[in-house]
């Protein structure tokens, strides 16, 4: 197998792209955007956190989950339209209670082994993407909720990651920009932020130095699989449904396709239950001198509303958040923005807010929070996908693992 399709140009698709291309197979990128990075992987929170790997699959969330349900502006949103789709990924949602805690753990390895291969990468190809490595800093209010962390501390530990509880004192010490009152906090030095979109620019520029090719505004409109070779049928992106395709063949096709994976999945003979849990973000950016210093410069998480920040560069802060369950809606609401310029305004009084760029975008969530990563029914047909809430975080260490697939079947 030496010509490979991948399908999607998020950091999903670029990841793999690169790592296919650097063992040499002929790789072939279809997005539907102009560029790469466009939808998920635009504006995300930026932390690279391996010490954000617990899943979500356990009783303590789920309950918290039902509570935050009866408040408009909770970090949680549920349309409580049924849908088959919505109800069936729920009920696998549950029933990966039991796998809470193993999962946690390989989601932390997968992390750490993701960390090392990002910055590999970034300097070998020299990627400026404002990358800082200050750590990531949880905090919590309440003595339950810190205690509660604690816990999750030795599952992370079981995966190899070291994260130290640290006092209010402390807090202010390791981050002098943050103001309010806490119970205590987390430390995790290994982790880091950066910009996530710069980041898979600079990768696919990388990708197509080592000989992939992109090819930019093409819609998949089908995939075909013989078991021996792939067909592509495309269109130019926005053209109508009913025009006429054009057919390209591989030897192989990697799925990254998004939340978009689980229709393709579907028409290959997949089933993979990715639901799109939709997220928001403000970027604001700092203009004056003020507003540079008030801003944090090192990663944060905020355990009580779920949000975290990101100092990319000297003049922006990226604040993002919430888990909404309303299908394949990227409307920006107003009411679900409010709460992340309001944190901003809590937490970093001196930081002007006057004008913030609001932006949503759709995890691929799989029920059991686990990347998709290796094959599918067909001989030739594979899948990076469902990197839920930790995409930029896990993609290169499945796009490794995918690669390394690819080339031990060759
Ligand atoms: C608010 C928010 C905050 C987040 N914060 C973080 C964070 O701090 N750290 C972290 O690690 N992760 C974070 N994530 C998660 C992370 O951003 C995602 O997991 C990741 O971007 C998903 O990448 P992807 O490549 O799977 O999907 P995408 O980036 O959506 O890429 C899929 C691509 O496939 C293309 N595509 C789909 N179908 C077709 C087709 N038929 N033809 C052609 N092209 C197609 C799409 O156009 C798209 O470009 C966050 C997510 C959100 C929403």
């Amino acid at each position: 197998m030496r010509s490979i399709a991948v399908i999607g140009g998020g950091i999903t698709g670029v990841t793999t792209a690169y790592a296919l291309a650097k063992r040499g197979f002929a790789v072939t990128v279809f997005e539907k955007n102009r560029y790469a990075a466009m939808e998920t992987s635009y504006a995300n929170g930026g932390q690279l956190s391996a010490s954000n790997a617990e899943v979500w699959n356990s009783w303590p969330t789920i309950f918290h989950g039902m509570q935050w349900m009866m408040r408009k502006d909770a970090p949680l949103l549920v349309n409580p339209k049924p849908s088959w789709h919505k109800l069936s990924w729920f009920a696998e949602f549950v029933s990966n209670v039991p796998n809470y805690k193993s999962n946690t753990i390989e989601t932390t390895r997968l992390a750490i082994a993701a960390r090392q291969y990002l910055y590999d990468w970034a300097e070998t190809e020299q990627i400026d993407f404002d990358l800082k490595q200050r750590g990531i800093l949880h905090f919590y209010r309440t003595q339950s909720s810190f205690e509660h962390a604690g816990h999750v501390s030795k599952l992370l530990a079981a995966g190899g990651l070291t994260r130290r509880a640290v006092t209010p004192e402390e807090m202010r010490e390791i981050e002098p920009a943050l103001t309010g009152r806490f119970y205590g906090g987390y430390l995790t030095e290994s982790d880091a932020s950066g910009d996530l979109h710069k980041f898979s620019q600079g990768l696919a520029a990388a990708a197509e130095r080592l000989g992939a090719r992109f090819l930019w505004n093409r819609d998949v409109r089908a995939v075909h699989s013989s078991g021996s070779t792939v067909q592509v049928d495309i269109n130019e992106a926005h053209t109508p449904a009913s025009a006429p395709t054009s057919a390209l063949a591989f030897d192989a096709v990697v799925i990254c396709a998004g939340v978009r994976s689980r229709s393709l999945a579907a028409s290959l003979g997949d089933r993979l239950n990715i639901y799109p849990v939709k997220g928001y973000s403000i970027t604001v950016p700092l203009t004056d001198e003020q507003s540079q210093r008030a801003a944090p410069n090192v990663s944060l998480l905020d355990d009580a509303t779920k949000l975290v920040s990101s100092r990319l560069g000297v003049d922006r802060l990226r604040v993002a958040g919430t888990a909404e369950f309303n299908g394949y809606n990227q409307d920006i609401r107003a009411d679900r923005i409010k709460p992340l310029v309001d944190w901003v305004q809590s937490y970093f009084p001196e930081i002007n807010t006057r004008q913030v760029i609001p932006w949503a975008g759709l995890r691929p969530m799989m029920p059991n929070m686990m990347p998709r990563v290796g094959r599918g029914r067909r001989e030739n047909v594979y899948y990076n996908t469902g990197h839920g809430h930790l995409g930029w975080t896990l993609s290169a260490a499945t796009a490794e693992m995918l690669a390394d697939l690819l080339e031990s079947r060759e």
